[in-house]
């Protein structure tokens, strides 16, 4: 493997950073998560951006309205993208990141045609709608009910923890069409359309005073057939291609962030003074953000690995569960080592005497959710035991 950059590479890198350096700062402040349809129209005024500059769905392949760039060049956008501090793509995340890729391997023409150019373009904003009440880490005990009647499934049941649905013009919805079938035969994957009747949101707010997701009620709602990817009671398949995609790649710009999170600790430890100097003196901090770089390096690695493997065969491998895994645990190793640093005005919630309060603890408060999310660490073990090691199931 050669891991060094082409000159080709470095050309697109240094037009991308120009790109940036010139759109960033003049994309205005961050709106934040309270007034959600400001989130939208801020998220997706960026993604449109990124659209009319050639920089949407750079991993999408040109056929399908992407830039089909290279895996290296894929990998010089994230670096460059975290250097620039762009904005996160967040209303678009399940959009891009999955719905997008999932209708790309397994939608219809129709599908495809339907909904890649808007997502691309950021006019339309999805959702995921997997988990209930009862069935998280059991995702295949799913109840939510679709009965065919004609040309239609008739929706009933409910979801939760449906990130930014409140938002979402679509959702990823998986159902159950055969109660009869074992639980991982009678599922099926619908295209869900957010507005259509029976179709209820309900924000929750969460410990760091946000409300991120929502549960999803649902009422009767008639979805078209033409709206199912895969075939009925195969859904359990396509499922599993969606969470390839959104543990095996779609975090790679939070892992390349996470070294930005590094970088402030130590900005914030040098500039706090103590009686030997300041923080940053401390030789246990440094050997921690040692060997906490060293590790986030390491992750990095294993990310590039399945961005590329990702390329080679139109799918992430299963060992992004331990990326996922490595991922989630590190990061909240780095956030609570910030609050450490900032010290207990973290708790405050509210910047006070020149320290980043509300940042180290909003960021602590927002990492506990990454174990939990996409699949919890146990999950992941088990997942990895199972499909990469090849260990009996217990
Ligand atoms: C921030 C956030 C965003 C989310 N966004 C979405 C979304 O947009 N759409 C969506 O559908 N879902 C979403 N989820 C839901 C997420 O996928 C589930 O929370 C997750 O799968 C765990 O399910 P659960 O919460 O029901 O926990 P449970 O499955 O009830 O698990 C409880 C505990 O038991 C452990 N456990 C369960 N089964 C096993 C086992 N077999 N072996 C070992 N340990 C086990 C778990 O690891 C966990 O510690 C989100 C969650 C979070 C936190």
């Amino acid at each position: 493997m050669d891991l060094r950059y082409s000159a080709e590479d470095e050309a697109f890198r240094s037009e991308l950073r120009g790109w940036l350096e010139s759109e960033v700062p003049r994309h205005g402040p961050d709106p934040g998560n309270v007034d959600w349809p400001a989130r939208r129209a801020y998220d997706t005024a960026w993604q449109a951006k990124l659209h009319a500059a050639g920089y949407a769905g750079l991993h999408w392949p040109a056929a399908f309205g992407g830039r089909g760039a290279s895996v290296t060049q894929q990998l010089v956008y994230l670096e460059e993208y975290a250097r620039a501090r762009a904005p996160y793509i967040s209303v678009n995340f399940v959009g891009l990141m999955h719905a997008g890729p999932t209708l790309i391997a397994e939608g219809t023409p129709a599908q495809q045609a339907a909904h890649l150019p808007a997502i691309l373009r950021g006019d339309e904003v999805w959702c995921q709608g997997f988990s209930e009440p009862g069935a998280g880490s059991d995702l295949a005990s799913l109840r939510t009910r679709a009965v065919r009647d004609g040309d239609h499934y008739v929706v009933n049941g409910q979801k939760i923890w449906c990130t930014r649905a409140q938002v979402a013009d679509y959702c990823e919805l998986l159902v159950r069409t055969d109660p009869d079938a074992r639980t991982h035969r009678g599922i099926t994957w619908l295209v869900l359309p957010m507005r259509a009747e029976g179709v209820t949101v309900r924000p929750i707010r969460t410990i760091d005073g946000d409300d991120h997701f929502c549960e999803l009620f649902l009422d009767d709602v008639r979805v078209p057939v033409e709206n199912r990817v895969g075939d009925e009671n195969d859904g359990w398949r396509v499922a599993n291609v969606t969470l390839r995609f959104e543990r095996g790649t779609a975090f790679a710009q939070h892992i390349i962030n996470l070294r930005g999170q590094v970088g402030r600790i130590v900005e914030v430890a040098s500039s706090r003074r103590t009686p030997a100097g300041t923080l940053w003196d401390d030789v246990e901090l440094r050997r921690r953000v040692g060997r906490i770089t060293a590790d986030l390096d390491a992750l990095w690695r294993l990310t590039q690995m399945c961005i590329t493997e990702a390329d080679r065969t139109g799918q992430p491998a299963q060992y992004g569960s331990a990326v996922k895994l490595r991922y989630s645990e590190l990061g909240q190793e780095v956030a609570e080592l910030f609050v450490r640093v900032v010290g207990r005005t973290s708790l405050a919630l509210h910047d006070f005497d020149g320290l980043p309060a509300l940042e180290a603890g909003k960021g602590h408060l927002w990492s506990l959710q990454s174990t939990i999310a996409a699949g919890t660490s146990q999950i992941q073990r088990n997942l990895i035991a199972q499909r990469i090691l090849g260990l009996p199931r217990p």
